[in-house]
């Protein structure tokens, strides 16, 4: 058997930090398998799904690495199958038509409720002469459920889970204007996909006894299922907007890598052992449907936090260049052109180690990207003074002479040359780093120096030495 998964997103909004998280599973247990992981827009509802919508799950999804196997389904696209399978299971006669107007529905809920019963359809047109339809009325088709007896789920992550046929109501299948439910196209659909593994948030849970109900009714096999409990906030309720609960889209703005994410995402309701980096590869061969947990995860964005600096500092530096450039000049105004890129490059070194996000490190990078006249931070400034300034005229002369050009050699020079003019180092150093880098904070100052080569760096001292 071929292990087939799907994502199943309603496009009626962005693509959640639980969704993604199902991707991931879904996408892990096809590939652990050898099998394939499909994705399907559950569009069927035209008012709440949006072209906008379906958009931005390609576009998280994509940024997520969790590109699915071949072409998304667009269940709405499926319509007239949906209408089909539910002629065919009132043809086999576990479907009936029911005439109940929404007015006599409302009615009966009302004396259910008056009578303390739960409210449920009570099967009126169950057993009822279709002669006795009324004319003009469009019907629904009900699945014909089992009243007996129950329904059971071998949840790969709840276990068997057991309701009773009774709890149950004849749910509709087609709805009066032909179109179909949630549930009818999630088992239609599950089927001609071949899905044999459903992993979903367990906010499902209730709907798979619907949807087995179904199977059953039309003799088809039924996928295994695997809830997983939802995604909760540091205070342990259900994940929500009052977390920050955002798009997949808003950690990628927050300046968070796709691979760290997925490492986030995959360690929030599964464990292997105590491992907490795991790569990709690691978490593939790992990812066999066993160690889901139970109790549901807490969000946690200092862990999140925690997994980025680790995937920064892994990072291929050039690939970094390119994915702060945007940024960068955005925030410099000015253009990252070959000369910025190959001393971003040289620097990302250093500047990686020091940066939680992308959107540190597009700050503590644009040093390399600023064009001369700096503009000079505040606590820069402070530490120009003349006596500064004097110090600087002073050591660009001796600069001006330096040979080699690289981090070591400058270091090595500036402690010699403090030495022997009776400066503490700092007292080189900081004025050093204010005129070439316009701030009190930077990298190393001698690497950041040996980067921007001689010239640009006499050219710095000397606009801060000429200033007045
Ligand atoms: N479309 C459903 C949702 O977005 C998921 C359906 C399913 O996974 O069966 O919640």
């Amino acid at each position: 058997m071929t292990v087939v998964t799907r994502f199943a997103p309603s496009p009626t909004g962005f693509l959640h930090i639980g969704g993604a998280r199902t991707a991931l599973f879904n996408r892990l247990f096809a590939k652990h398998h050898g099998g394939r992981y499909l994705l399907r827009i559950e569009d069927t509802d035209k008012k709440r799904s949006t072209q906008e919508a379906i958009d931005a799950i390609y576009d998280a999804l994509s940024w997520l690495g969790l590109d699915c196997d071949g072409e998304p389904v667009s269940q709405s696209a499926r319509r007239k199958r949906h209408a089909e399978v539910a002629q065919q299971l009132l043809d086999s006669g576990h479907a009936y038509r029911c005439y109940a107007s929404p007015e006599e529905l409302s009615e009966m809920r009302a004396e259910q409720k008056a009578a303390g019963q739960p409210t449920r359809y009570d099967g009126r047109w169950r057993d009822r002469d279709p002669s006795d339809a009324p004319s003009g009325v469009d019907p629904v088709i009900r699945l014909r459920a089992p009243q007996d007896g129950e329904t059971v789920l071998e949840d790969l992550v709840q276990g068997q889970v057991t309701v009773a046929n009774a709890q149950l109501d004849d749910m509709i299948l087609l709805r009066s204007d032909g179109s179909p439910t949630y549930m009818l196209s999630v088992v239609v659909d599950d089927h001609d996909m071949e899905i044999t593994h459903v992993i979903r948030g367990d906010d499902h849970l209730t709907n798979a006894f619907r949807q087995i109900q179904i199977f059953k009714a039309l003799e088809w096999e039924q996928p295994i299922y695997g809830h997983v409990p939802l995604i909760h906030g540091p205070d342990g309720a259900k994940l929500s907007k009052r977390h920050g609960a955002l798009g997949a889209e808003a950690y990628r703005d927050m300046g968070f890598l796709p691979e760290a994410l997925r490492n986030y995402l995959l360690r929030l309701g599964w464990g292997h052992g105590d491992d907490e980096i795991i790569s990709d590869d690691q978490a593939v061969a790992w990812f066999d449907g066993s160690g889901l947990g139970k109790a549901p995860a807490r969000f946690d964005t200092a862990k999140l936090t925690a997994l980025n600096t680790h995937y920064l500092k892994a990072a291929d530096n050039d690939s970094l260049v390119g994915l702060i450039t945007p940024g960068l000049e955005q925030n410099t105004s000015a253009t990252v052109d070959e000369l910025a890129s190959s001393r971003l490059s040289a620097g990302m070194e250093s500047l990686k180690e020091r940066a939680k996000t992308l959107v540190d490190l597009t700050e503590s990078a644009a040093l390399y990207v600023r064009q001369r006249p700096l503009e000079m931070e505040a606590k820069a400034a402070k530490i120009l003074t003349d006596d500064a300034k004097a110090v600087l005229a002073a050591a660009r002369n001796a600069l001006a002479d330096l040979h080699p050009w690289t981090a070591e050699a400058l270091e090595t020079w500036a402690r010699e040359y403090a030495e022997a003019n009776a400066l503490k180092l700092g007292q080189l150093a900081q004025p050093l780093r204010a005129a070439v880098t316009g701030s009190n904070v930077s990298p190393p100052i001698f690497e950041v120096i040996a980067i921007f080569g001689r010239e640009e760096t006499l050219n710095r001292i000397e606009d801060i030495v000429e200033s007045t």
